[in-house]
């Protein structure tokens, strides 16, 4: 495709990644969430939004599906972002990475007495380099959803996990015990894209650049 297209999850990014779009002059001329479309056009004719999952947002503009597209700071630490090139931090979806346990786990002290803990997650990357980092011997055990639900079952002792609020830790009496990291969303570009289509890509960049608020 001669034009742009840009890759987006539906939820927090694509809702906070409109105004975004506005500013720039592409409207998203039908609602992702009620339509059934995968490909949406936008009021530009040269431009279109494809709707991926969240963790496939960098596969599509790695190579090439996508020419940019908007992926969490999770996601891209858990996958790596070899080949793709990182110009915005845009300051949306933001959370932070935490490591969580039953509000009734003594998670300091299994981690003093030098205990072997049981974490669940979908982060598997990053918690093993975040409890190798701390010298915490740990099983990882993989999760796709719902990490909140394991310590109340016994499952594991702990997840990684996001959170926002925190509304959801409370409301299954867990806890925040660790911090890892700040979570937002980052505009990532094929690296190819944007040489071949720099006049397409560029007033995008500088268009975002402009509209991301400074933290
Ligand atoms: P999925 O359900 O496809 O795994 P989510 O919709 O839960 O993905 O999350 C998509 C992205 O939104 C995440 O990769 C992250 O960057 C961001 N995100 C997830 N949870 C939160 C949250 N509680 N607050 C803000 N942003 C979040
Ligand atoms: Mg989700």
């Amino acid at each position: 495709m001669s034009g742009l297209t840009i890759a987006l999850s539906k939820g927090r990014i694509f809702d906070e990644t409109l105004p975004l779009l506005e500013a720039a002059g592409i409207i998203v001329t039908e609602d992702a969430e009620t339509s059934r479309k995968l490909i949406l056009p936008t009021s530009r004719s040269d431009m279109r939004v494809i709707i991926v999952r969240a963790s496939d947002v960098p596969t599509y503009v790695r190579y090439g599906a996508a020419d940019l597209g908007v992926a969490g700071r999770d996601v891209l630490a858990e996958q790596g972002a070899a080949g793709l090139y990182q110009p915005i931090d845009l300051q949306i979806a933001r959370c932070r990475m935490v490591v969580a346990a039953a509000q009734d786990y003594d998670y300091e002290s299994a981690v003093r007495r030098g205990a072997r803990l049981r974490v669940a997650t979908k982060y598997l990357q990053t918690a093993r380099e975040h409890f190798a980092a701390k010298g915490v011997h740990v099983d990882l055990i993989k999760l796709y959803g719902s990490m909140e639900l394991a310590p109340l079952v016994g499952l594991a002792d702990a997840i990684v996990d996001l959170v926002s609020s925190g509304n959801t830790l409370r409301a299954n009496n867990l806890r925040a015990v660790e911090d890892i990291m700040p979570v937002s969303a980052r505009l990532i570009v094929n690296q190819a894209a944007l040489k071949l289509k720099r006049a397409l890509i560029q007033p995008l960049l500088d268009s975002f650049a402009h509209a991301v608020t400074p933290v």
